[in-house]
């Protein structure tokens, strides 16, 4: 099947729209991955700032790949 831009633009608009939680991108979760990890190993309270953290993580492979190695490195750390 061959798509046309206008029909490929609306798959995208449709992909984006199934996805309302993910803002962030694989970018914005690798900045806030680190603040997000220690948060979650303080036991604090997750701000509203690094819930699309979370958001992002639920729905990307590789950051959630990267996101436990951190947790794993950082556990080893405070250890
Ligand atoms: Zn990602």
């Amino acid at each position: 099947m061959k798509l046309t831009p206008k029909q490929l633009s609306e798959l995208i608009q449709l992909a984006v729209q199934s996805r309302p939680d993910d803002t962030i991108g694989c970018d914005g979760c690798h900045e806030l991955m680190e603040e997000f990890a220690q948060a979650e190993l303080d036991g604090v309270e997750i701000s509203d700032s690094l819930l699309v953290v979370q958001a992002h993580l639920a729905q990307c492979r590789c950051c959630r790949a990267e996101y436990k190695a951190l947790i794993e490195g950082l556990r080893e750390i405070s250890h």
